[in-house]
């Protein structure tokens, strides 16, 4: 089975947006074993998606079409899709209800031109749209090829796919002779090439194949399974996945979409231990990650971004003569501070980084990207020296990265 994707917008050619949409579908196609052979970008103009269809359907299976489907003049793209496969359209009752009530509901007029949203093709059906007022829509071609028209908007794109498109296509491809499942498995504290190097046997393996994907703070490894059924893909997903970790041990911090902080927030809530930070060169992106996971007002007590050294001084205690002997960006400072912030926030485990982003600010002995961190907790402190490199943003994200690392190595 083949498939191409559409994706319709002026805005999406001028690279004004960026198409999460097509990437989303992208990922879900290989458990219905489908093949994504195609992606394809038009402008909101009908000549062009007529060529791009009649090419789509020329050479694929299924063609999904993103975007286009408003009540305005330049959303041309169910009318288009209609012409090109000979059907014609309708007006959908229920849709057209739908549409009436979400606007009552509203308190807003609905204008006219919205009716064009309520319709829907004669032979296909319609795709329901929970999250909004167009339906998408399944046109099907004579000879069995299907055309499926969703909505851009992604916070109503991802419901219908999620919903009605995975449903629909489940029916129709549910027999597929075989899925391709993947799982990513997200490294922490080793660089690319030293991943590499550690499983570098496995790296060969056909199926499952292991990929590495690296990104700034992180590497992942995505490994993807060809198999009869999902029970089978899945054992070989495990298999590989726990060949992989018998390497990498508990570099491993989580997987898909598990992220670092949720790894650490659980840890410390399953620990019954509360947390302080005090942050200098991150400007409290780590209390801000922390604060990205819902029911982290459990474990997380305060952060403090003592920018100055004044700051460090007056609200995390840091002695003045440690600045003045060993400077901010120092083990001594990083230490006072992890011990300081875990004293006024009154927390089990205090952590604190300080260090130098750049791009200027750094001299010989202490260049930019050097940065140290600590811990404290009843069992002492501990510190750590570390060199990043990249742009001050990407300092600021390493240094993140390895804080967060170190809180979750202590606590496994
Ligand atoms: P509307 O009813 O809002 O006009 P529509 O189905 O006609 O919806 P578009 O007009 O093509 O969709 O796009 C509406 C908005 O949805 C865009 O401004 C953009 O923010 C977002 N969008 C469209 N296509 C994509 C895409 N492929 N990926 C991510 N976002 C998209
Ligand atoms: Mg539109």
């Amino acid at each position: 089975m083949l498939a191409e994707i559409i994706s319709v917008g002026t805005e999406l050619l001028l690279g004004q947006i960026v198409d999460t949409n097509a990437a989303y579908l992208s990922k879900l196609l290989p458990e219905f074993g489908i093949d994504l052979h195609y992606r394809v970008t038009v402008g909101d103009n009908e000549e062009r998606l007529t060529e791009a269809l009649r090419q789509a359907l020329s050479r694929s299976d299924i063609v999904f079409t993103i975007g286009g489907l408003g009540p305005t003049e330049d959303d041309i793209t169910r009318e288009t899709v209609a012409k090109v496969v000979g059907d014609a359209m309708v007006l959908d009752e229920e849709a057209a209800e739908h549409m009436r009530s979400f606007f009552a509901a509203r308190g807003i007029r609905m204008p006219e031109t919205n009716f064009k949203q309520a319709m829907v093709p004669r032979r296909g059906r319609k795709l329901a749209n929970p999250l909004g007022t167009a339906p998408g829509a399944v046109f099907e071609t004579d000879d069995g090829k299907a055309v499926i028209v969703l909505p851009g908007p992604p916070g109503e794109f991802v419901p219908m796919v999620n919903e009605c498109v995975t449903l629909y296509l489940r029916e129709r491809f549910g027999q597929a002779s075989g899925i391709i499942k993947s799982r990513v498995l997200r490294i922490a504290g080793l660089g690319e090439s030293s991943v590499e190097e550690i499983v570098k046997p496995l790296l060969s393996s056909r199926n499952p194949t292991v990929a590495p994907l690296a990104s700034v703070g992180e590497v992942r490894l995505r490994i993807t399974a060809k198999a009869s059924g999902p029970e089978e893909a899945e054992k070989m997903l495990d298999d590989m996945d726990q060949k992989l970790v018998a390497k990498l041990g508990n570099s491993v911090f989580g997987r898909d979409e598990e992220t670092l902080e949720q790894v650490v927030v659980r840890l410390l809530i399953e620990r019954g231990l509360r947390l302080g930070i005090a942050e200098s060169c991150t400007g409290g992106l780590i209390a801000n990650r922390i604060t990205d996971v819902p029911g982290c007002s459990t474990t997380f007590l305060a952060g403090v971004v003592s920018y100055s050294n004044k700051a460090k001084q007056d609200i995390l205690g840091v002695p003045e003569h440690l600045l003045i002997e060993h400077g901010a960006v120092s083990e001594e400072v990083a230490r006072a501070m992890a011990e300081g912030v875990r004293k006024v926030a009154r927390a089990d485990i205090g952590i604190s980084v300080t260090g130098i982003a750049g791009p200027s600010g750094g001299t010989p002995e202490k260049p930019v990207g050097l940065v140290y961190m600590a811990l404290a907790s009843d069992k002492g402190t501990v510190a750590y020296r570390h060199r990043f490199m990249g742009s001050r943003k990407d300092i600021k994200w390493r240094s993140s990265q390895a804080a967060l690392d170190m809180l979750r190595l202590s606590l496994i």
